[in-house]
């Protein structure tokens, strides 16, 4: 496991943003962000999962977080102009931006993917993240000490046979990862780095491995440590960085 132990006031004053934050590991990290001092803005697409999420992060006494349902498959670039704008009249700046929302898709040979499901995929884990982190930018760099994660995978790194538009399509948000740093290193507060959670305990889990025993994998909240280290200060001279969670 990543070897970080945050500080319970790590992230105090801070506003981060995470999408898929209802399920899974996105969930973690909102409660996790929360419990360390962040105002956390909830994005999913499942309106009853973000209020659960947003109740949990109030009952016990977190700064109260901000719910905005939104659907990455069809919001248009409006969308998140109209998110960034009420982010911007709110907290008048963003410290984190976590890309953790995805979809694993077909898995099956490349020739056998739909073109529908494979364009439905790149919606959701490629062109959602790069149209948010387009229109949060100016808010980003608002912040003195701002932080970007892509949540990856270990198929984004080096490709497999069967895992289709997910494998390539987190190869895309590297890319993203890389570029967006470069741009950002030595002229900006922004850092921007990926982070491959490891296998971990959750739905997209299950579906990938329906015949494996659950407990083998870790829960979310036992993966947090990097998600934490990223979007705290002490990762603030890390960027264009490929990290792992376990
Ligand atoms: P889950 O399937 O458990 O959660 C995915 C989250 O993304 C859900 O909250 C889901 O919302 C949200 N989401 C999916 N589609 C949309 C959409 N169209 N609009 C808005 N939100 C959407 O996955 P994990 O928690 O396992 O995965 C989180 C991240 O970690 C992903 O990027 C995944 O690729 C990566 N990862 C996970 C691994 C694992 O072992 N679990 C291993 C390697 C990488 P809803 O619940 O409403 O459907």
């Amino acid at each position: 496991m990543f070897d970080y132990k945050a500080p319970q006031n790590l992230l105090v004053d801070r506003v981060i943003l995470v999408t898929g934050a209802g399920d899974g590991i996105g969930r973690a990290c909102a409660l996790s962000c929360a419990a360390h001092g962040a105002t956390v803005v909830l994005i999913g697409r499942t309106p009853s999962k973000l209020e659960a999420v947003y109740d949990e992060i109030e009952a016990a006494g977190y700064p109260r977080p901000a719910m905005c349902p939104l659907n990455l498959e069809t919001a248009l670039e409006k969308d998140y102009q109209d998110l960034a704008d009420q982010l911007f009249d709110t907290f008048g700046k963003l410290d984190g931006l976590v890309h953790n929302a995805a979809l694993l898709g077909p898995r099956t040979m490349l020739d056998n993917v739909k073109a529908e499901a494979w364009l439905q995929l790149m919606q959701v884990n490629v062109n959602a993240p790069f149209l948010l982190t387009k229109a949060m930018m100016p808010l980003l760099r608002q912040s003195t000490d701002a932080s970007v994660v892509c949540v990856s995978s270990s198929v984004g790194r080096k490709g497999k046979a069967y895992w289709g538009p997910y494998a390539v399509s987190k190869f895309a948000i590297e890319g993203l990862m890389q570029v967006l740093a470069d741009e950002q290193e030595g002229t900006s507060a922004i850092r921007v780095n990926s982070l491959n959670p490891g296998a971990t305990r959750t739905s997209m889990r299950k579906a990938a491995y329906p015949g494996e025993p659950p407990e083998k994998n870790p829960e979310p909240s036992e993966i947090m440590p990097a998600f934490l280290y990223l979007l705290g200060p002490d990762s603030k001279n890390t960027n264009g960085q490929a990290l792992d969670a376990q």
